[in-house]
């Protein structure tokens, strides 16, 4: 099959995870191929996503069976069986699937999916604690850790910098840092631009190094 991103993409395992990817991959308009082994769980998600089957994706027969070797993209949202989450995978890679997905539990079992054949792997629950705890203990709205030493923050405007243009308030060089976006109390996210003044009450988009970012968002 062709690679655009409308492709049909299949989705085995359907925890917390992959059923929240399946939804939204249909809410997006892709077509889904979900499978999970529990028929409860596929009885529950049946009318929501195109294509939903109960079978067991660690037998190769049931994966032929249900057409999974045309799909160009393949999910494996199996977290806390390890070796079904392994098996899966190896099939997968045994059937020439070309965009294979594979979801880690621990950087071992990432490590295991990477090296079995896996294209990407991710670390769900170990990205969103990191997220969660830049929220938790600082005054971050938002957070995301774009590349190993890359992060894209929401905050709020350092007091030193409200009033002033950006253009002239030498961020990059003095914190490293650049305002991309900024978002007025009742309005839409603009880019930021060098006439942007900030005002109390704005929320920022703050890019940078990851301790660069850290380290602005902290200023009161
Ligand atoms: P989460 O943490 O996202 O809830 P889990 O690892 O708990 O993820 O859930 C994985 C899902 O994968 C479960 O619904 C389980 O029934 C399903 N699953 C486990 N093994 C297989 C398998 N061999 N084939 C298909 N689905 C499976």
């Amino acid at each position: 099959m062709a690679d655009t991103n409308a492709d049909p993409v299949v989705v085995i395992g359907l925890g917390r995870f992959g059923t929240s990817l399946a939804l939204e991959l249909v809410r997006r308009g892709t077509e889904v191929l979900a499978i999970d082994t529990r028929p409860k769980v596929t009885q529950a998600l049946a009318g929501h996503i195109t294509h939903i089957a109960t079978a067991d994706a660690t037998d190769m027969e049931a994966l032929r069976q249900l057409g999974v070797p045309d799909f160009y993209r393949a999910v494996v949202a199996i977290g806390s069986d390890i070796e079904a989450s392994i098996l899966t995978t190896s099939l997968l890679v045994e059937l020439e699937i070309d965009d294979i997905w594979a979801k880690a539990v621990s950087n071992q079992h990432g490590r295991i999916l990477s090296r079995i054949g896996a294209h990407h792997v991710v670390f769900p629950e170990h990205d969103m604690g990191e997220r969660v705890a830049h929220l938790v203990s600082g005054r971050m709205l938002d957070y995301m850790q774009v590349d190993e030493n890359f992060a894209l923050a929401k905050t709020g405007p350092p007091k030193e910098y409200v009033g002033t243009p950006l253009g002239r308030s030498n961020l990059r060089r003095k914190h490293g840092i650049t305002i991309v976006a900024v978002k007025s109390p009742g309005e839409e996210f603009t880019y930021a631009t060098a006439e942007t003044e900030l005002s109390y009450g704005d929320v920022i988009l703050v890019s940078g190094r990851t301790a660069d970012v850290e380290r602005f968002a902290e200023l009161p």
